[in-house]
């Protein structure tokens, strides 16, 4: 039994896929004389396809960003053409007779080697360029190898050592039945787009690629972050008893799903939805969510060859907007940076991307970029209720110039009469403990805040909420989270806005009573979670939720605080 992080919810018990660690552990395989210039000819068409896909995204960026952007793609371009490097990698294949990935991985080995021998910081740069295209040589050669990407036949649980935002994005639920990785957390965009395509799933399973062999029977228990390897029967056994209750669970909730989200002394909070993918509206809707809380629009833009147009973001926008109306759909400009990057958009290498070109920075450097998805945003706002919110603002210029920017946009919307909402809300996302101990102020420019607790955790407690090094840290019981909360909340109210919760925090039912209590207007869930909290709402009274967060409020470490919430949940549930 490997013992693992919970990500996403749900039992899968199935075949292990094990994803190798790409250009980390590339093996040594040596080739018959015979197989040797199949195998040169194998690198021969993967950097043919490795230079056209690179030349179609250059054009794209050109087109929608500008050449400066498109400047690295050039020297990916110029790299695939000299054949110092990839006539090496086939030099390498014809003298050892060793397989393509292997020879590539020994060039990229003597450049790198040779570039950080220099302390020029723009060779160095050039030997991340290397990096960058070995990896998608790298691709390239594999897809072949495997016959193009969907090559394992049936369903099955990837194991790999880790996978990004984009990855899980782009997993086909249909045939995956979950995932484990040897890195991350719970509050990683990895672990919330499994929620949101409802794939279970256990990260920070420490040396699993190893445990786990192509092909093993795998538990995968994302209730309680276990990974059981080729399991005895008993435990097969015991594991599809176990997933037979969560059924049986998940139907018992469908119940609640015409009421509305009320205690039962009469305080109604509005319980919406995140979503990630148009598709998930679906969801949404069958969950009866009062709205869309938040929609990370920057899930549009992942895993595309290049930057969506103007049209592509408005008819995805649109579609959750008709869909939804005439409830709220809160669209979120673009998050980019932190653990989300965009292959055709490169942010140049830092040492700290949560505390870099992030979000909004990135939205405001890039004008071209944002107005371009204003405009998209504002389109679609004639065709429902849309409201637009900015992400990791920190202090009060930011939203200034993030409204005259959306100023801008109305204008030259207003000119060319394009239909949009003229009194579209405009809110502000509280994610950082500056913007928090600001936000008396903040709340005057803005029209209502959301607050995202997984990143004013990550940033008032210095963790990185993908680091399972430090997953032990990430607690959003700590008592500086709950009073910057509590301030924002005072601080919305008493500019007369509302204030909703919109991260992870508001799906965890003990949570969502203590917010609750600190009175939130509204929490926005996973579309999974919808039900669940609504079921805790509607069994706690707001008087008990108000006298817990007044009590909570006072404690001052998280070890008391997760005491003094879970008895006193427990006695209330119990009591009744
Ligand atoms: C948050 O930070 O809480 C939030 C909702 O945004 P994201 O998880 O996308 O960073
Ligand atoms: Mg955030």
């Amino acid at each position: 039994m490997h013992k693992g992080i919970a990500a996403s919810p749900g039992i899968s018990i199935g075949r292990a896929h094990v994803l190798s660690k790409k250009s980390a552990s590339i093996i040594r395989r040596n080739i018959e004389e015979e197989g040797v210039e199949e195998e040169a000819k194998r690198l021969a068409a993967a950097v043919e396809k490795t230079k056209s896909d690179i030349a179609i995204i250059k054009e794209k960026v050109i087109y929608d960003i500008g050449n400066k952007e498109a400047e690295i793609f050039n020297a990916y371009l110029l790299l695939l053409d000299d054949t110092g490097f990839t006539g090496k990698a086939a030099n390498i294949i014809r003298k050892e007779k060793v397989n393509a990935e292997y020879a590539l991985k020994k060039v990229q080995n003597d450049y790198t080697e040779f570039f950080s021998r220099i302390s020029d910081s723009y060779l160095k740069e050039k030997a991340r360029d290397i990096n960058g295209l070995v990896e998608k040589l790298l691709n390239n050669l594999e897809a072949a190898a495997e016959g193009g990407e969907n090559v394992r036949p049936g369903k099955y649980i990837i194991i790999a050592h880790d996978l990004s935002p984009a990855d899980t994005a782009d997993m086909d639920k249909e045939r995956v039945l979950g995932f484990a990785t040897e890195t991350g957390g719970s509050a990683s965009h990895t672990a919330i787009v499994a929620r949101s395509l409802e794939i279970p799933a256990v990260v920070g399973v420490s040396n699993i690629t190893s445990a786990v062999k192509d092909g093993d029977t795998v538990i995968l228990d994302g209730e309680k972050g276990i990974v059981v390897v080729n399991p005895s029967e008993k435990a097969l056994e015991a594991y599809k008893q176990a997933r037979k209750k969560l059924i049986v669970k998940a139907r018992a909730l469908k119940r609640l799903k015409k009421l509305d989200a009320i205690t039962p002394d009469g305080y109604r909070i509005l319980l919406s939805a995140n979503i990630e993918f148009p598709e998930e509206v679906g969801a949404v809707q069958e969950s009866n969510a009062d709205g869309v809380g938040l929609y990370r629009t920057e899930f549009i833009y992942i895993n595309k060859m290049n930057l969506p147009s103007e049209e592509d973001q408005f008819v995805a926008y649109k579609s959750v907007v008709e869909k939804m109306a005439p409830k709220p759909v809160t669209l979120r400009t673009l998050d980019i940076g932190g653990d989300k990057f965009l292959p055709y958009f490169k942010i140049s290498p830092e040492q700290n991307p949560y505390l870099g070109l992030r979000a909004i920075r990135l939205s405001m450097q890039n004008p071209n970029i944002f107005k371009l998805q204003l405009r998209a945003m504002l389109r679609a706002s004639a065709f429902g209720n849309v409201k637009i919110m900015f992400p990791m603002i920190t202090n009060l210029e930011e939203i200034d110039e993030a409204k005259k920017v959306l100023r801008e946009v109305m204008e030259e919307l207003a000119r060319k009469k394009v239909a949009f909402d003229r009194d579209v809300k405009t809110g502000v996302m509280i994610e950082v403990p500056s913007a928090a101990i600001m936000s008396d102020e903040i709340a005057k420019k803005a029209d209502f805040f959301s607050i995202g607790t997984n990143d004013l955790i990550q940033y008032t407690l210095a963790v990185d909420r993908g680091n399972e090094a430090v997953a032990g840290y990430y607690n959003p019981m700590n008592p500086a989270v709950l009073r910057l909360i509590k301030k924002t909340i005072e601080s919305a109210h008493k500019n007369n806005i509302k204030v909703s919760v919109c991260g992870e925090m508001a799906g965890t039912p003990e949570l969502a009573f203590i917010l609750a209590g600190m009175g939130v207007d509204e929490l926005s869930v996973s579309p999974a979670s919808v039900l669940s909290v609504k079921r805790l709402i509607r069994s706690i009274d707001f008087k008990d939720a108000l006298a817990a967060a007044d009590e909570v409020l006072k404690l001052s470490t998280s070890d008391k605080i997760k005491e003094y919430i879970t008895g006193r949940l427990i006695k209330i549930i119990y009591e009744k």
